[in-house]
């Protein structure tokens, strides 16, 4: 068995879906279990849609909800013009899940209040819309495809925005749930991103989570490959919209993948791999514009060699500066302000420390003003939100002689003020001012791949 994941812009529109079939159609031969996410850009539609109802805009909200209806009933009928039944089937099921967020909307606004639970409601409609259309056109190919609520097999804590997935209970029910959909079918099908507490009440793993909905199916199901189809080829040295002359790679390793993805490559969502690895599944990330690349492999470390693989960065962070002359001496000074972090659900990304002084950085997305607040008790708290954070990463790159200096030569004009580099051996990490992020990602591009 094989999970098979294609993103936003692997499902479109009319030659983005037929493509996406045609792939799987390759694959049948080795049960796929398709993951699906939105269609590209529906899961921003429906936030916003959620957002007016929150601001009780009922006549915005439904305007965007008739475009979200508009989309998909004329995506159903170019796919499945001469299949009346199936046709006819897809729109009426596209009807059903627009009524039912109609008068879920117009219940919101009515009220004016938006819960993390409605909100998480909301989003979710985006991947089963697209998930009904294809699994009907892809029954309509001539493909048998079963159909699966991922609402039954992703069970996550009740944070509804961000669920934590019970990797257990995944465990334990997703297998019953795919075989029984696999009864006299060819394929199955399912949602990214979409999860229920084990209540069954509605919840969502956090944008881009559809990566993780797949790699959680690859762990319960036993997979013997995770594949990604998504729109470059496979997993680059840098972010080819800072950055001319990336190259694509052929392999990397798990911890590589991991890091890469948390520290700004936008390949895939950062927790993954944590599934795969588990059970030391092979992941490759493929382009489904251009389905015969190879791609790139994600694979056990003992598979890669040593050396650089990529300079990643994220532009939006906050480095959080904490100073306090009671550190000086004293033990147990760290320990209470992570303590904070950890309270409050802010996740670091790095950290440095002096006698009297703690930097870390965050990404921007978190709400951090809880954690500033209870920081500022006892310690002097500055925010600097101007600054981004570089990262070089590669496996043992602690032993590949003068990459410091390799790095840092481009750097010789700009300040650093943070460095950090883990023990693992596979990030060296810096803060930069915003302003030159993109000349030096691209300097040290130039200096660590184009020779
Ligand atoms: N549709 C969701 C999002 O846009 C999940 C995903 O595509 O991975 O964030
Ligand atoms: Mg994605």
């Amino acid at each position: 068995m094989i999970v098979m994941k294609f993103g936003g812009t692997s499902v479109a529109n009319y030659d983005a879906i037929t493509r996406m079939i045609s792939i799987v159609r390759g694959r049948l031969g080795e049960k796929p279990v398709v993951v699906v996410s939105a269609l590209s850009k529906v899961t921003d539609l429906l936030y916003k849609i959620a957002d007016e109802a929150a601001a009780r805009d009922m006549k915005d909200a439904m305007d965007l909800l008739s475009q979200l209806r508009e989309r998909h009933i004329s995506l159903a009928k170019e796919l499945m013009p001469d299949n009346s039944v199936l046709c006819g089937q897809a729109c009426d099921k596209v009807n059903a899940i627009c009524d039912e967020l109609e008068s879920f909307v117009s219940a919101v606004c009515a009220v004016g209040e938006l819960s993390a639970r409605s909100k998480a409601i909301i989003i979710s409609n985006g991947e089963y819309l697209s998930s009904n259309i294809i699994c009907y056109a892809m029954n309509a190919s001539g493909i048998r495809t079963g159909f699966m609520d991922a609402r039954k097999m992703i069970v996550t804590d009740d944070d509804y925005l961000k669920g934590e997935p019970d990797m257990n209970v995944i465990a334990e029910r997703v297998p019953g749930i795919v075989s029984a959909a696999y009864e006299g079918a060819d394929a199955v099908i399912t949602q990214g991103f979409v999860s229920a507490t084990a209540a069954g009440e509605p919840t969502v793993l956090g944008r881009g989570g559809s990566d993780y909905s797949a790699s959680l199916i690859g762990m319960a199901v036993d997979a013997t490959r995770i594949e990604i189809w998504t729109d470059v080829d496979g997993v680059k040295t840098a972010d080819p919209r800072r950055v001319m002359n990336t190259r694509s790679l052929d392999k990397i390793s798990f911890e590589e993948a991991a890091e890469m993805a948390h520290f700004g490559a936008k390949v895939l969502h950062p927790l993954t791999i944590e599934p795969a690895v588990r059970k030391n599944i092979p992941i490759y990330v493929l382009n489904s514009m251009n389905p015969e690349g190879r791609g790139t492999a994600i694979l056990q470390n003992s598979f890669i060699e040593d050396g650089v693989k990529s300079v990643s960065c994220k532009e939006n962070i906050f480095v959080i500066n904490i100073f306090s002359t009671k550190m000086i001496n004293t033990s147990g000074f760290l320990k209470r302000v992570f303590e904070i972090f950890s309270e409050y659900k802010v996740s670091v990304d790095l950290i440095s420390t002096s006698e009297a002084n703690i930097s870390v950085t965050v990404d921007s997305s978190q709400n951090i003003d809880a954690v500033v607040a209870a920081l500022s008790e006892f310690a002097d708290v500055y925010v600097d939100s101007d600054k981004s954070q570089v990262s070089v990463i590669g496996k043992n790159i602690i032993n590949l002689k003068g990459l410091l200096e390799q790095t840092f030569a481009p750097l010789r004009e700009c300040k650093i003020y943070m460095i950090s580099q883990g023990a693992s051996y596979v990030n060296i990490s810096f803060v930069v001012d915003r302003t030159v992020l993109n000349d030096v990602v691209q300097q040290i591009h130039k200096y660590l791949f184009e020779k």
